[in-house]
């Protein structure tokens, strides 16, 4: 119970951004606008061929286009079941608003639920895919959606909803593309393989598997692909498809101003309090408990607070403290410009975190975790770019960059312990160090605070601090299992049963008893060298002696 408590305590006290950002991504924390309704006129392009073959465009207002009632009302009884894994992590928000504006209700759109190893070895076993962890687990995270989430009668899956994401925006600019890794973009179809190629699971359920192709960094092409794909499946007009994909992207929007407000105030506080914070360098899907064994948990508990690439404040106003220099020299067009260190940059995860190293190397209260998957070809090329940037600016840095599905809990705890030392002695350095600065720089140092202050404000309106506030403490006030025990588990009474003994232990048999032997009689004189009779004594039994068992 003391350590259920303490764990809950230590959330508040050293907030631990990735656990959150994990929990926000898949929570229905945006109530979106209502469809506008069939009277309502749009700005709309209308398209057309001149003789010559030219398009010509020509802007129109027209009457929003509104599905019928019949088709609304099969909408509210659809169930969607979507996996919990890779872009998703990131994506989320945008795909459960999408659904639930076109009239999907939140409490249908089901997400398994976070890795874990039961999970793993209950549906894992359909193997067809071996590069890394994060792909390897997809299929069990599928399984769970086949056999746990589908429950006919009552609530069925109409649909599996995994699309094969192959662009994905980023904040990094400029870019040469956004593309994410091919794995990440071929799972959903492998995975179609994996459980169509003997048995089809997903017809034998009734279930439509939608794993089709999208692009989110085009957001006019993204609202094409997703009309083709749901417009005929949720029978919805492209009007409406079209604005559920703007609401999507309110919500990532929220979702991104939510993670930045947060971090800002983790900023400010280890800045002013002169401490450290421990800075996760991942891919999104890193948040899921499962992939990253717990490690942020761990330093969370030794009182260091974890930030995520996302929680950092990305107003280029805010960081152009910590680029100053970047911004003298040319080096760089801005602050979210990373061609200095990696011009060759196409793939929105690895730019992300290359661009976190950039960021954490200039913050001095921001150490680094640096967490990779086994296998990871897309990470390779930025191990040697991340360590030079590490290196040469002396931030405390610990790489695990073998993440797989075995927990090695030894190894981990002492690779854990022996880092907290040296951020135990940075974090000391940093305090000696604001022991002797001057009542100028702390009176600089305290406006500083007040204007960020001001500027944390203006991240979001008021309505929508308070909606995300509620998200927040939500998240705070949800109790966390300890090893998988929570506090309800330790109320129950156990039913005090006698030892159940397995009998298909595995342990050598014991010998057969020989309990009778063809011919013996007691009292016979057996003399030695008399086995079983076969030599001649005077026992004057039959040398072909059988034993009963
Ligand atoms: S980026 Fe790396 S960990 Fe992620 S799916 Fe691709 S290979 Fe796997």
């Amino acid at each position: 119970m003391a350590l259920l408590k303490k764990r809950n305590e230590l959330k508040e006290k050293y907030v631990n951004l990735l656990e959150y950002e994990s929990r926000l991504a898949f929570q229905a924390f945006y109530k979106s606008e209502p469809l506008p309704a069939e009277n309502i006129e749009i700005d709309d392009v209308e398209l057309r061929r001149s003789w010559a073959g030219k398009v010509l465009r020509r802007r129109v207002r027209r009457l929003f286009r509104r599905s019928d009632t019949a088709a609304a009302e099969r909408r509210a009884d659809l169930r969607i079941g979507i996996p919990r894994v890779l872009n998703l992590y990131s994506t989320a928000p945008l795909f459960r608003t999408y659904f639930e504006s076109l009239g999907i209700p939140s409490e249908n759109i089901c997400f398994s639920p976070a890795t874990s190893e039961e999970m793993y070895r209950e549906g894992a076993k359909y193997g067809s895919i071996d590069p890394c962890y994060p792909s390897k687990v997809v299929q069990a995270h599928l399984h769970y959606l086949l056999t746990r989430t589908h429950q006919p009668p009552e609530k069925p899956l109409n649909f599996i909803f995994f699309p094969a994401i192959t662009h994905l925006p980023t904040f990094v600019a400029p870019v040469m593309d956004s593309a994410t890794c091919p794995i990440v973009a071929g799972t959903p179809n492998v995975m179609k393989a994996a459980f169509t190629k003997e048995v089809d699971f997903f017809a034998e359920r009734g279930i439509d598997y939608v794993d089709s192709a999208v692009t989110l960094d085009e957001r006019a092409y993204f609202k094409r692909q997703m009309f083709e794909i749901w417009g005929e499946r949720l029978s919805i007009t492209e009007d409406e498809s079209d604005f559920a994909i703007d609401q999507g992207f309110e919500a990532l929007r929220r979702f991104n101003s939510e993670m930045q407000r947060r971090g800002l105030e983790v900023l400010e506080r280890v800045e002013g309090e002169n401490k450290l914070a421990l800075l996760v360098l991942g891919r999104p899907y890193h948040a899921d408990p499962g992939q990253n064994h717990g490690l942020p948990e761990d330093f969370q508990a030794l009182g260091y607070p974890v930030l995520t690439i996302r929680s950092i404040p990305k107003d280029t106003a805010w960081l152009a403290r910590w680029f100053k220099e970047d911004n003298e020299t040319g080096a760089t067009e801005g602050p979210l410009d990373i061609r200095d260190v990696w011009p060759e940059n196409y793939s929105t995860n690895s730019v992300q975190k290359v661009w976190g190293a950039k960021f954490a190397a200039r913050h001095p209260n921001v150490a680094v975790l640096d967490l990779s998957s086994f296998k990871c070809g897309h990470d390779a090329p930025t191990y040697g770019i991340i360590n030079d940037i590490i290196t040469t600016s002396k931030t405390p840095y610990l790489a695990m960059h073998d993440l797989d599905a075995n927990k090695p809990a030894g190894s981990q705890k002492i690779r854990v312990r022996t880092y907290a030392y040296t951020l135990q002695h940075y974090q000391e350095m940093l305090q000696d160090r604001a022991a002797r600065m001057s009542e100028l720089e702390r009176n600089v140092a305290r406006r500083r605070q007040e204007l960020v202050a001001a500027r944390q404000a203006s991240f979001s309106s008021s309505s929508e601090r308070i909606e995300m506030e509620q998200a927040f403490q939500a998240y705070l006030a949800e109790e966390e299992a300890v090893l998988g025990i929570r506090a309800e588990d330790l109320q129950k009474t156990y039913p005090s049963l006698p030892p159940r003994f397995d009998f298909t232990a595995d342990v050598a048999p014991l010998p057969p008893e020989i309990h009778a032997i063809t011919g013996w009689q007691p009292g016979n004189n057996h003399s030695r060298g008399c086995s079983d009779c076969a030599s001649s004594c005077s026992c004057g039994t039959s040398n072909r002696a059988t034993v009963a068992i």
